[in-house]
């Protein structure tokens, strides 16, 4: 079976795990400020606050920027649960805004009357979290233009596009939005088995962020109520969470961000083998904008929505692990019970029926890509 994405695990990487496993620290040790480091030098962002999952970094974010009962975050309906979730979490209503067919990315145009009519009714969003989806960059610019005249507050779920550029620019360097959000799944960029990285310029919501993923406890004399502390105090300033990246996870993706830019140079790649190998059969192909260098995490062909499921059962009986992203977020049941349904957002519920993603990760090889191809014009021509 061809998986649809796969993590790449090199000597190395073993290497730097058993260091810190033969070290004194397996967690609140050096390797976690290290890899934080090496992120943000490399997206160019001024802190990186690490955490055990995107899920969490997405929590503490929303809970830095002071989301809570009675406030507003709205995200797109085309992404995983967690985008919407973490404004769940604090208290907040979520709502939806819909997408684009082509990049599945969220609708700038329908944004800007959104924002237009929720600033009339007074019920203005606090935070707005825009999705890069399949690694594709969303129109930042124009995002952040709209949602600064509301005083809107962005967080960027970048959790597909670690090594992304816009302009020329990397995602996760937050010259558009407060806080940028990795994922380091193994289905993603680059992994640490588990973990997460919340991005800022800003150095409060840094402090906010650290504080929260550690019991909202501080050990810094500076940061204290307490004047003239003795050396054991610590305090608890806010309710926060064990939202920590151990050093082993912490090792591991430092080891693999050695290899950041070469996976997306063979995923840009493979996605144009893709795109060359597929042209002319009818089907909706991803297609990139102009001025961005896509993470490609994903390669998510459109097709027939009454032949998805008949394609997708027939690529995985020969072999390829097709997939679907995704089922959109506001007709999960758990939402509908918040009183969403069909109909409310027919963009992303287009996107939804049609979506096939075929496999797309660095070890995929140029056989591999021309055999899911295949299979897939086999399949298209039944
Ligand atoms: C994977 C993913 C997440 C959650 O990431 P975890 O690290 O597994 O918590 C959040 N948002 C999107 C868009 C994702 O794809």
């Amino acid at each position: 079976m061809i998986p649809y994405g796969r993590q790449e695990i090199s000597q190395a990487d073993i290497d730097a795990v058993t260091a810190v496993l033969r070290s004194d620290w397996l967690t609140q040790g050096p390797a976690v400020p290290s890899f934080e480091a090496a992120v943000a030098n490399q997206v160019g962002a001024r802190h990186a606050v690490a955490v055990n999952s995107a899920t969490s970094a997405l929590h503490v974010a929303c809970l830095a920027l002071g989301l809570g009962p009675g406030d507003r975050l709205w995200t797109v309906p085309n992404t995983f649960v967690a985008s919407a979730n973490c404004g769940l979490y604090c208290g907040a209503t979520v709502d939806f805004v819909d997408i684009e067919l082509v990049s599945g990315n969220i609708d700038v145009a329908l944004l800007a009357e959104k924002l237009a009519s929720a600033a009339q009714m007074n019920c203005l969003p606090k935070i707005l979290v825009p999705v890069h989806f399949a690694g594709h960059p969303v129109e930042q610019q124009a995002i952040r233009e709209l949602t600064e005249r509301y005083g809107v507050f962005i967080v960027e779920d970048a959790s597909h596009a670690v090594g992304a550029r816009h302009n020329g620019e990397p995602i996760g360097n937050c010259r558009w939005s407060d806080i940028t959000v990795f994922s380091f799944h193994p289905v993603k960029i680059i992994t640490s088995g588990e973990g997460g990285m919340a991005l800022t310029n800003d150095p409060e919501l840094a402090w906010r962020m650290q504080l929260l993923r550690s019991h909202g406890i501080t050990r810094d004399p500076e940061r204290m109520a307490e004047a003239n502390p003795p050396a054991w105090y610590y305090e608890q300033q806010e309710l926060g969470f064990n939202y920590r990246m151990t050093d082993i996870h912490a090792a591991l993706g430092q080891s693999q961000m050695a290899r950041l830019d070469g996976w997306i140079a063979r995923r840009n790649e493979i996605a144009r083998y893709y795109d060359e190998l597929l042209s002319g059969l009818g089907i909706g192909l991803p297609v990139t904008r102009f001025g961005n260098l896509p993470a490609w995490h994903l390669y998510v062909v459109r097709v027939e929505p009454g032949q998805r499921r008949r394609i997708f059962e027939s690529m995985r009986a020969a072999g390829v692990a097709v997939n679907v992203h995704y089922m959109p977020v506001h007709l999960q049941p758990y939402y509908r019970k918040l009183g969403f349904c069909a109909g409310a957002l027919p963009v992303a519920e287009a996107h939804g029926r049609e979506a096939l993603t075929l496999p797309m990760f660095p070890g995929l090889s140029d056989t591999d890509v021309e055999r899911v191809a295949e299979k897939l014009k086999h399949a298209l021509g039944n």
